[in-house]
C-alpha cells in the first residue's frame, strides 16, 4: 500500500494518494486545491487515479475537485450528511475565505460503514460527526485518514455550520479510540500521528 502526501492550498490541507501497489490503482483524499500536483505526483509513483473521497465538505478539502474531476474523469465521493455543503458557497466556506466560489456535487454518497473497494484495497467508512454533520474517517489496512476530526494533539473546530463538540468527543471516543492501537493517524492537516499516541497526548479523548 502507498501513501503520499501532498500539504496544498493556504490553509496547508493535506491531500492524501492512496495507492494500491498490485494494481497501481488510486484513491486521492481531500483535492484541497491544485489538481495538477496531484496529477503529476500520481503519475510519477506509477498510479491512475480511480476515485476521489473527501472527509468532509469545506472548501480547503475540496478547492482542486472539480479540476481533478475534470482531468481524470473519475467519480468523488462524500458522505450524504455532507454533499450539502459541496453545492452550497456559504456552507462550504468558500465565498468566505477569499477563494474562488466551490459550487459541485458528488457522484456518489457514503454512509457509516461503507467499503469503497480501490485495487486490492478497502476502504472503510466511518461515520464520526462533529467537525461537520458528514465528517468521515477513512480506514485503510492499518492507516486512518481523519480529516479535520481528529489531528495530532489536537481535534477539528466546532463553530462551523453543522459542527457540535459534543458530537466531535463522541465520535472519536466511541469510533476512533476503539480502533487498534498500532493504526497510524494521516489528519486533514499537519502531520500524523497513531491511536496510541492520541490516547496518551491528546488532551480532547
Ligand atoms: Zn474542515
Ligand atoms: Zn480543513
Amino acid at each position: 500500500m502507498i501513501v503520499e502526501k501532498i500539504p496544498l492550498g493556504g490553509y496547508a490541507s493535506n491531500c492524501y494518494i492512496v495507492g494500491c501497489e498490485k494494481t497501481r490503482e488510486a484513491l486521492v483524499i481531500d483535492p484541497g486545491a491544485n489538481a495538477s500536483a496531484i496529477i503529476l505526483k500520481a503519475k510519477e509513483l506509477n498510479l491512475t487515479i480511480k476515485l476521489i473521497a473527501l472527509t468532509h465538505g469545506h472548501c480547503d478539502h475540496i478547492g482542486g475537485l472539480n479540476k481533478l474531476k475534470d482531468e481524470t474523469n473519475v467519480l468523488a465521493a462524500i458522505h450524504k450528511q455532507d454533499n450539502e455543503l459541496l453545492s452550497d458557497c456559504r456552507k462550504n466556506y468558500s465565498a468566505k475565505m477569499g477563494m474562488r466560489k466551490i459550487e459541485t456535487n458528488a457522484d456518489k454518497l457514503l454512509e457509516d460503514g461503507d467499503i469503497i473497494k480501490v485495487g486490492k484495497l478497502n476502504v472503510k467508512v466511518i461515520h464520526t460527526p462533529g467537525h461537520t454533520k458528514g465528517s468521515i474517517c477513512l480506514k485503510v489496512n492499518d492507516c486512518l485518514f481523519s480529516g479535520d476530526t481528529l489531528f495530532a494533539g489536537s481535534i477539528g473546530r466546532t463553530d462551523l455550520y453543522g459542527g457540535s463538540s459534543d458530537q466531535i468527543i463522541e465520535s472519536i471516543k466511541n469510533k476512533l479510540m476503539v480502533l487498534d492501537e498500532n493504526i497510524k493517524v494521516f489528519p486533514g492537516h499537519g502531520s500524523a500521528t497513531t491511536i496510541s499516541k492520541e490516547k496518551q497526548v491528546n488532551p480532547y479523548v
